[in-house]
């Protein structure tokens, strides 16, 4: 039995199986009435801000090819930015003809403080990064500055424990089934793959046998 929200109302649906695929930090108040100890080891998982900052430039104002992906800055480099993503080389959908779009990546747990700048002084960061190693020039087209105040959970040592937890949930409660960033891997082929073990997991408990899975990247 849970609860269900939709268009501002609050029903209880019974069902023999349910997924939470929320952060960790959310799972931990929709399972907190089942077990205390598994509700703590969710809510107690770090999670590091990173803010994101999008640009676009004519292609004419930035000097560097931009053939790749992008860049990444190891933390001894100690650049304001974690990457900078050459979205419209990747994708050249992402921006018009004749136009760039890039997308930095600032923060993370070792600089949190970094995403948690006001937007302009992101932007402004950016801008400064783009100058000084992609020879940008002049003012961006387009400048979007986002900040993602939980974005990346942390395994720090006593993740094992806190998983430990949630698995004695799972067994308590069959049926119940918890996936998400914080579980088995950050990345998105990660999260992709847990996700569709969850479902073949939880259709085997329904005693279904085919999940529909597209293929993974
Ligand atoms: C800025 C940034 C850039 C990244 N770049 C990359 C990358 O380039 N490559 C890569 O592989 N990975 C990247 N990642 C990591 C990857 O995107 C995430 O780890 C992954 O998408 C997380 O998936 P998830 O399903 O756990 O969480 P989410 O996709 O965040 O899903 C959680 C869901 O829970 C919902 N939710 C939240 N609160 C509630 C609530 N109270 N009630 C109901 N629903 C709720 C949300 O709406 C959301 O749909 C990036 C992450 C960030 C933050």
């Amino acid at each position: 039995m849970c609860w269900s929200s939709a268009a501002g109302r609050t029903e209880i649906v019974e069902t023999r199986a349910v997924l939470v695929a929320t952060p960790a930090y959310v799972s931990a108040e929709l399972v907190a009435d089942l077990d205390a100890t598994a509700a703590t080891a969710l809510k107690t998982i770090a999670y590091a801000p990173v803010a994101v900052a999008n640009l676009a430039y004519n292609r004419a104002q930035v000097a560097h090819p931009l053939e790749g992906f992008g860049v990444l800055a190891p933390s001894q480099a100690q650049r304001n930015f974690l990457g900078i993503l050459w979205a419209s080389s990747l994708f050249p959908s992402a921006a018009p003809k004749g136009k760039v779009l890039t997308i930095t990546l600032m923060g993370g747990a070792l600089r949190p403080e970094l995403a948690l700048r006001d937007e302009q002084a992101i932007i402004a960061s950016a801008i400064a990064d783009h100058e000084a190693l992609l020879g940008a020039r002049g003012t961006p087209e387009l400048a979007h500055a986002t900040r993602w105040e939980r974005a990346i959970p942390q395994y720090t040592f006593d993740h094992e424990q806190r998983i430990a937890a949630v698995e004695k949930l799972e067994r308590s409660h069959p049926g119940l089934y918890l996936l998400g960033s914080y579980r088995g891997g950050v990345g998105v082929p990660k999260c992709w793959l847990n996700a569709v073990a969850t479902a073949e997991s939880a259709a085997s408990y329904l005693g279904q046998t085919q999940v529909r899975s597209e293929p993974v990247l």
